[in-house]
């Protein structure tokens, strides 16, 4: 299997930043040390790994990167969630076209949802995301990819950022164990027949 990482935003335009004191803390500064986690743990699992990057390229020249010159079969891009109440807090997937691209978000996010154990209450769900919505572009920038994007937790919630923080290795592995879940043969086999 190949997977792509993607790490959200570039150095020039980091995305959001986790509540203090952990500012320093950019979506693109955690998850370019997410995505060279992952990419260690993939070696032990024989997935071939790529981490990518939007800078000065863009979202579209890097997508076309991953599809043509790496030929991935999925593409997860990396981000986490933000909102202006630091109360909030919770994990989601975010999903596009692709046909595969739902079995690839509800793999990842059951993994992703136990790695940050979270109850109900805080599992926001896979979401489809239309035109013009968040993530969009990135989405269904390789459309015979199945791509999603992860949330795992939001920066703006303190006990939500700690906790990330200090189970860096478990998220790592469940967003791996994600992708390894969406590609088993036997999950297609059982889908296939219902
Ligand atoms: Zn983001």
């Amino acid at each position: 299997m190949k997977l792509a990482l993607v790490v959200g935003h570039t150095d020039l335009n980091e995305g959001a930043a986790c509540q203090i004191p952990f500012s320093f803390l950019t979506e693109y500064k955690f998850n370019s040390v997410l995505a060279a986690q992952i990419k260690m743990l993939a070696r032990e699992r024989n997935v071939i790994c790529g981490v990518f990057h939007r800078d000065l390229i863009g979202i579209a020249k890097c997508y076309k990167k991953i599809e043509e010159d790496f030929r991935a079969d999925y593409i997860i891009e990396l981000h986490f969630n933000y909102f202006k109440n630091p109360e909030v807090r919770g994990t989601e997937t975010l999903y596009g076209n692709n046909p595969l691209a739902d079995l690839l978000a509800a793999c990842v996010h059951s993994q992703v949802l136990a790695a940050m154990d979270r109850d109900v209450k805080h599992d926001r769900g896979i979401k489809k995301i239309t035109e013009g919505g968040r993530g969009y572009l990135s989405l269904n920038a390789a459309t015979d990819i199945p791509t999603v994007i992860v949330e795992p937790f939001f920066g703006s919630n303190l006990e939500d950022v700690r906790y990330a923080l200090e189970n860096m290795n478990v998220l790592a592995d469940a967003i791996l164990e994600g992708a390894l879940l969406a590609d088993n043969p036997e999950l297609h086999r059982t889908l296939a027949t219902q």
